[in-house]
């Protein structure tokens, strides 16, 4: 592998660099699933408890395609890459057969386990990078604020009886994470700043 002056930093404070990047290749995995499984979901739900559930996943939906496009680069800056083919069982990998009309009871505490699955990792990422490696010590706490927020709105879903969570609509997608963000729409770049 060629000289990575990032992952020699990131070494050099103490931290393994391939378990950092192997955690933070699961996250990405895990963000790119939910995304995938949160459109699929979105199709099936039915009924007003489900146009509801909907418009939370949609925004959650957006946020963890974004939480995806921020770890990649931060994956490539510590010499990591991605696997060729989509796989992992993390976050929302386990709605996998999902029924032709979802049921709002039934799902939402899968969707809330996922959630609460998201916040751990990440807490355990802060704990492993903070003091050490800034930049993805910043990455992965913006993306924590993130998916606390997502775990609150399923929890205030239920609590609310159903209805729409009143906390989501106080808030711009992604908040914590737009800095980070090296889209092409955002950047005005025609290609992502990653490597292909
Ligand atoms: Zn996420």
């Amino acid at each position: 592998m060629a000289r990575c002056v990032a992952r020699e930093l990131v070494e050099g404070s103490g931290i393994d660099a391939g378990r950092l990047v192997d955690l933070l290749v699961e996250r990405a995995m895990a963000e790119v699933g939910n995304y995938y499984y949160y459109t699929l979901l979105r199709l099936h739900l039915v009924g007003v408890e489900g146009d509801a559930l909907r418009r939370v996943i949609d925004d959650a939906r957006e946020e963890d395609r974004n939480h995806y496009e921020v770890l990649v680069p931060r994956i490539f800056e510590l010499g990591g890459s991605l696997p060729a083919v989509l796989g992992g069982s993390g976050g929302l990998a386990a709605l996998q057969d999902l029924p032709a009309e979802a049921d709002v009871p039934d799902i939402l505490p899968v969707l809330l386990k996922s959630a609460e699955e998201s916040v751990r990792a990440y807490t355990h990422l802060c704990a492993l990078t903070s003091g050490k490696d800034h930049r993805t010590y910043n990455l992965v706490l913006a993306i924590l604020h993130e998916e606390i927020a997502h775990q609150v709105w399923f929890l205030e879903f239920l609590g609310r009886g159903l209805a729409e969570p009143r906390s989501y609509h106080q808030r711009a997608i992604s908040p914590f994470v737009t800095p980070f963000l090296q889209s092409p729409r955002v950047a005005g770049l025609k290609t992502p700043a990653y490597p292909a």
